[in-house]
This record gives C-alpha cells, sequence and structure tokens, in this order.
C-alpha cells in the first residue's frame, strides 16, 4: 500500500481548498504559485508548510479594501479526488465506493480483475484497500487518464497494470479472487471469471437499470455462480441547524444497482 503523507502540508502536494460556502477546490501546491479565486488570491508560499486544518485569509486581487475570503487547507480524501479528478467515463460515486468495497470482500493483497477501467476512481478505491489490480479497458484515452489518475493519488508504485483490451473476449489471468464489472454487458463475463475465479471467489457488476441486471441474473443462475445478491445503496444526508434538523431537501436517487455472485466450483467440476 502506498503511504499517505502526514505532518505539515509539502511543495508538490495536492490540496483542497474549501471556502466558507464549501465550494471547493483541488490545487496542487508549488513554490512561488498562487491560487486565484472570485475570492481572491490565496499565495501557495503560505500554505506550504502549513497544518491541515488550518485556515487562510485570501488577498483581494484589486489590492485595496480589506481581506478577501477565507479558505480551509486540508489534504483531500479519496472522495474528494473522485469527485475532483478529470473523468471521462462516469465515475463510480463514492457511496458506492465503499458498498463494493464490503460486498466484494477486497482485502489487502487481494487479485482483483477489474472491467471497464473508466477514469479509475474504482481502481484508486480498491488499491486503497491494499489489492492488485489488473484493469481491462477498451478506450486507449481512458486507459490513460486511470493510470495517470492513479499514479498521482498513491503514486508510481502502485501495483496497478492496465490492458487496452476486450473483456467479453477473455481473461487472460488465472488465480484470480475477485472479479469487478462496470460495463454494459456483463453477462458476457460470467463464462470467462468462471475459468479466471479461484473458487469461492466474487464477481460483482454495477448497472445503472434494472433490465440489464435482470439480464445478468439470468446468466448467474445458468453458472456455476451461486449466492447471488443484488442491492442499490440509498445515500440521504440531513440538514442540522439550530433546531432545523430534518433530511436535505436533494440526494442523488440513483446511480445504479450491485450485484454479487460467488463462484460454488469450477466449470465442469
Ligand atoms: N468504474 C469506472 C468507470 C467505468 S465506465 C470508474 O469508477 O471510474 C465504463 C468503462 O467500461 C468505459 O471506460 C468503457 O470504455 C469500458 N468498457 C465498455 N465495454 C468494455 C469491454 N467489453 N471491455 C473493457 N472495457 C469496456
Amino acid at each position: 500500500m502506498t503511504a499517505r503523507p502526514r505532518g505539515p502540508l509539502a511543495e508538490g502536494e495536492r490540496v483542497l481548498l474549501v471556502d466558507r460556502k464549501d465550494r471547493r477546490y483541488l490545487v496542487r501546491l508549488v513554490a512561488g504559485g498562487s491560487f486565484q479565486s472570485h475570492a481572491g488570491v490565496l499565495e501557495h508560499d503560505e500554505l506550504i508548510g502549513s497544518e491541515e486544518g488550518s485556515e487562510h485569509v485570501a488577498r483581494q486581487r484589486d489590492g485595496g479594501g480589506g481581506p478577501g475570503r477565507r479558505f480551509l487547507v486540508l489534504r483531500p480524501t479519496l472522495s474528494d479526488l473522485v469527485l475532483k479528478m478529470p473523468r471521462g467515463a462516469q465515475v463510480i460515486y463514492p457511496k458506492d465506493l465503499g458498498a463494493i468495497l464490503v460486498a466484494a470482500d477486497v482485502f489487502g493483497g487481494a487479485r482483483v480483475l477489474e472491467a471497464g477501467v473508466g477514469s479509475g476512481a474504482l481502481s484508486m478505491a480498491l488499491l486503497g484497500a491494499g489489492a492488485e489490480v489488473v484493469g481491462y479497458e477498451l478506450r486507449e484515452d481512458f486507459a490513460r487518464r486511470a493510470r495517470a489518475n492513479v499514479a498521482e493519488a498513491l503514486g508510481p508504485a502502485a501495483p496497478y497494470r492496465v490492458e487496452e483490451r476486450d473483456v467479453y473476449e477473455g481473461i487472460s489471468e488465472v488465480g484470480l479472487d475477485r472479479v469487478l464489472l462496470d460495463l454494459p454487458e456483463p453477462w458476457r463475463v460470467v463464462g470467462h471469471a468462471e475459468e479466471a475465479l479461484l473458487p469461492g471467489g466474487i464477481l460483482l457488476a454495477y448497472l445503472p437499470t434494472i433490465n440489464q441486471t435482470a439480464e445478468l441474473r439470468e446468466r448467474l443462475a445458468r453458472s456455476c455462480f451461486g449466492l447471488a445478491e443484488t442491492f442499490e445503496v440509498l445515500r440521504r444526508t440531513w440538514h442540522l441547524e439550530g433546531r432545523s434538523v430534518r433530511p436535505d431537501h436533494r440526494m442523488v436517487a440513483h446511480t445504479g444497482f450491485l450485484t454479487t455472485a460467488r463462484l460454488l466450483s469450477t466449470k465442469g467440476g
């Protein structure tokens, strides 16, 4: 696992700047650099060497009229990175990433095949949990972006390899612990996963519609997989301010359905 920096913020690190209205900016600290926003200018040199959670006052851009707004500086969490990093494909949202790690029982040293890789949000969560990840991704531009996003978040030594290939055509790896799928037709991977997973291994698929989910479940029912389960994650945040304590008015009501199944015996066994 790659160690995360601790202690005072150093040059070269990415930090999250949060203003009073909870607007968030991901910024890489460069000596002599400055962060410019509508709320004023913050010098990176003031942030470098400061502690996480410290507050900094921006200087107003025109030079006059007193101080600008205040910003908190913190190291970004995985959720911050996933929501802020460059993405081409739709990323898996943090609420689902957490559920996936437990539903697929991703453990330190687990050998995981992930397809498709997209922008690498799920890859980052898997690697953060200590898995060794091989990714299959159809599109060369997405594969490149995922590698860059992962290297940026976890360093170049993360146990991560992305191949540009179609997982519907087969899986070369054997002895896998987990196969995680975020692509349109995961039923086309069930036969390949039977060959590639160890007995007891887990297949997990993330799908936006229940029609796709039903098709996957039918295919799983005709396979060596068992103990299939399908669920979704509804996360409702709350507003707590003085005597106003209630659910927030808005929520992300739908992202995807998660399906898991375990390989009960190898093909023909
Ligand atoms: N889970 C990713 C997002 C994946 S988006 C994240 O969290 O960032 C779905 C990806 O699957 C797309 O990048 C698409 O190019 C890829 N894909 C679709 N079909 C595929 C296939 N047959 N083999 C490999 N990748 C595929």
